[in-house]
């Protein structure tokens, strides 16, 4: 295989990633942030390595919850309305396509690549000495009601048939000896047992980025917007000069609409923001807890318990909104007994969408040597290293681990 030079901009999950898995591949990486690796959103993410994400998180179709979001009167889901002239194009692919007949060609697609990830992320906690920062038991859906819980175990055996997807169900009793944190009793809970999750999202980051020096790559701060086309590839400036290269990926996460439509290409990006804050020193759950059906996740964490949100629809540079934050905290406080927040503003981040729920991967249309790598949205720290996989046998030109086709840019056109 010939060896080429590889500038890789963003050092998030999915940045990382890539460039580790080129580096392991024998090319010559450089990997360019502005930041340290795995400080915005792979940082305050749950950290959870969801193979059981088979199917992408649809846009709800149950009037009910569509009420609710409406209202803005859920801990789940928020939106800017001044944000939502310029979504409309992007939300209303994102609604056709999780919708029949769309959504089970899109789920089965999405499937591919979260059922592998635990699998792909294996070697790489193995050679990056990370396994201190990982659990193998999976986490919990817990509910409030038996009615909510009979029904995800319904769609559970469903996934479990068709997926292979594991999983056991806790009734009251055994979610309350199992979780003695929580303050109340519940209906019980649905655990996924073959995720993993980490105690600390940007130590697991820092560990690839670690292990991509080892393998010789080499890591440089830059501002990625520097990125321009010469004769014979690509070059940005670093703070440790101009760094040129013959192929660029851009795996700017949510950041990456910016610097694509600089090279006018217009995706239908858009991000779901989420805030989180830490409370130490509290007794915390076992496991990630998911509380189904208000819509936020407790997860123990390194800092203390993690306290994460759903979905705010909002410019990705839009003044912090943090209303959810406010309602799961309290919706919080019924199930765990929780001290003051660490932080004193959460902290806020953006998951990275498209509107045909996929990410994106593979070769820009119209530039030769540029790959984009982005749109990963609630599971990129899931599927940093497998996504990572399918984009490096692409710039190889190898035998792909699954079918790229339906995560190539060109499916935007051009
Ligand atoms: C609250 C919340 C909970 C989540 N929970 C989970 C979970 O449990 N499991 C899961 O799989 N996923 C989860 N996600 C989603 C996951 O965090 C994201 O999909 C993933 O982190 C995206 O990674 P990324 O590398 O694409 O983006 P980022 O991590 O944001 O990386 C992008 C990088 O680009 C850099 N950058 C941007 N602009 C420039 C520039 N001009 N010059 C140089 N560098 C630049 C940034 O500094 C950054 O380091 C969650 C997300 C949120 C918000």
């Amino acid at each position: 295989m010939t060896k080429k030079d590889i500038l890789v901009l963003g050092a998030g999950m999915i940045g990382t990633c890539t460039a580790l898995q080129l580096a392991l591949r024998g090319h010559a990486v450089v990997l360019l942030d502005r930041r340290e690796p795995g400080r915005e959103t792979s940082y305050g993410n749950a950290g959870i390595i969801q193979c059981e994400a088979v199917e992408p998180y649809p846009f709800p179709q149950d009037p009910a919850v569509l009420l609710r979001m409406a209202l803005r009167r859920g801990a789940d889901a928020h939106y800017h309305l001044g944000a939502l002239p310029a979504l409309v194009p992007a939300l209303w692919r994102y609604w056709r396509h999780s919708r029949a007949p769309l959504y089970e060609r899109v789920a089965h697609e999405y499937g591919q690549l979260t059922s592998r990830s635990v699998l792909a992320h294996a070697p790489l906690i193995e050679l990056a000495g990370a396994q201190d920062l990982v659990r193998r038991e999976g986490y919990r859906y817990v509910f409030r009601t038996q009615a909510a819980l009979d029904d995800q175990a319904r769609t559970a055996e469903r996934l479990q048939r068709d997926a292979g997807v594991n999983f056991r169900v806790l009734d009251s009793d055994a979610l309350a000896a199992a979780e003695p944190a929580l303050r109340r009793r519940l209906a019980g809970a649905l655990q996924w047992t073959d995720p993993w999750s980490v105690s600390d999202p940007g130590a697991l980051v820092q560990r690839y980025a670690d292990l991509l020096v080892r393998q010789g790559g080499r890591i440089v701060r830059g501002d990625a917007a520097t990125l321009r086309q010469t004769g014979a590839g690509w070059q940005v400036r670093s703070e440790e000069g101009p760094m040129e290269a013959a192929h660029a990926v851009i795996a700017l996460g949510p950041w990456s609409d910016q610097a694509i439509r600089g090279l006018g290409y217009r995706y239908p990006l858009f991000v779901k923001r989420g805030y989180h804050r830490h409370y130490r020193g509290a007794q915390g759950p076992d496991l990630p807890l998911l509380d189904a059906e208000r819509g936020f996740v407790l997860a123990p964490m390194a800092l203390g318990v993690r306290l994460t949100t759903g979905a705010e629809f909002a410019r990705l540079d839009a003044p912090a909104t943090p209303v959810q934050m406010g309602r799961a905290e309290a919706l919080a406080r019924e199930l765990l007994d929780l001290p003051e927040p660490v932080e004193a503003e959460p902290w806020l981040g953006a998951r990275p969408c498209t509107g045909d729920l996929k990410p994106v991967i593979g070769p820009a249309p119209r530039h030769k040597g540029l790959w984009f790598h982005f749109g990963h949205a609630h599971q990129g720290f899931t599927m940093g290293p497998i996504s990572a996989q399918l984009l490096a046998e692409q710039i190889d030109g190898t035998a792909p681990v699954v079918d790229p086709t339906p995560y190539l840019p060109a499916r935007f056109g051009a």
